[in-house]
């Protein structure tokens, strides 16, 4: 049957195998939050599906050129490691700028950097607030912003943000404001995923759970039987994750193969959402 359309086309211009879909050679990521924990498994992910990757972090520029280091070694030999603050618009820009002069594009902009802040509800601050919010969520949006601006001209790019399943429920840790955070970087994802469709840039977001990194390094050594009560035991596989876990679902949605897909987020939290919630009350 023939189909006439008004509008609007069918399909893309993708070809290729699933592992040629697959492939980054030749693109251009940069990944807030590399220098470490899961910014820096996703980097690594993304060099090794063939991409030059730019390692972000605030201050901690030698752990960022170390991961730089390690890039360039597996193959990604553009990669670099720069400072920048997510929650300064110029910042980023001089990043997105300096990506664009040593590498000469942006194709994925990986909007991984945050923080967390345990406090109970009634006892936290204005300025944690603030600072929290500044890093999660506007700190997403100046990094989407900062590479949709060069992407919008060359109708190319992706965005891939990391979330956290903590958008979807309340943890188990004074963390209202650290959740509240990922729920509103969600509701980003989509809104960003809409407006930017029509310049053919993709948006799409990544909701870890329990991951091992220094975020929780501490916390677990110092109270192991609470850790394991509402971090381990809750997660259908009984684990806790690692970030190179993660680091597969960045190469999928920065890639070809994910072609179709915008405005999503993808939990992988080892079935931690799937867990009747009386189970995962301490
Ligand atoms: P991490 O090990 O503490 O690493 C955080 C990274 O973010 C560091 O590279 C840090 O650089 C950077 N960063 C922090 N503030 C920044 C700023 N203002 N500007 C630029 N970079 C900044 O954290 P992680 O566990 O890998 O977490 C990464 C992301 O995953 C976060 O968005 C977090 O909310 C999310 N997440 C984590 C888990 C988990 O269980 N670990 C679960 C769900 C979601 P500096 O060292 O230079 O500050």
């Amino acid at each position: 049957m023939e189909l006439k359309l008004k509008e609007g086309r069918i399909g893309t211009t993708v070809t290729g195998t699933i592992p040629e879909r697959l492939s980054l050679k030749g693109r251009v990521a940069m990944v807030t939050g590399g220098s470490r924990g899961i910014g820096k498994a996703m980097a690594r992910g993304l060099a090794e599906a063939g991409a030059d990757v730019v390692v972000v972090s605030r201050a901690a520029l030698e752990e960022g050129e170390a991961v730089a280091a390690d890039l360039r070694a597996a193959g990604a030999k553009g990669s670099f490691a720069m400072l920048a603050d997510v929650t300064s618009r110029t910042s980023l820009d001089a990043a997105v700028d300096e990506a664009l002069k040593r590498l000469g594009k942006l194709d994925v902009m990986v909007a991984n950097a945050g923080i967390g802040i345990d406090v109970n509800a009634e006892d936290m601050t204005e300025d944690q607030w603030d600072r929290l919010m500044d890093v999660n969520l506007k700190g997403v949006f100046f990094s989407a912003q900062a590479a949709a601006r060069h992407m919008i001209p060359r109708k190319s790019g992706n965005i891939i943000v990391t979330s956290s399943l903590s958008a979807f429920v309340a943890n188990g840790n004074p963390q209202a404001c650290y959740n509240t955070s990922k729920a509103g970087v969600n509701m980003l994802v989509k809104c960003l995923a809409y407006e930017w469709a029509r310049h053919d840039i993709r948006v799409n977001a990544i909701a870890p759970g329990f991951i091992m990194t220094d975020i929780l390094g501490p916390y677990l050594r110092e109270f192991p039987d609470e850790a394991y009560g509402y971090m381990i035991k809750p997660a259908a596989m009984n684990r806790i994750g690692t970030p190179d876990e993660l680091a597969g679902a960045a190469v999928f949605l920065a890639s070809d193969a994910s072609s179709y897909m915008t405005g999503q987020c993808m939990i992988i939290d080892g079935g931690y959402s799937l867990t009747p919630l009386e189970n995962r009350l301490l």
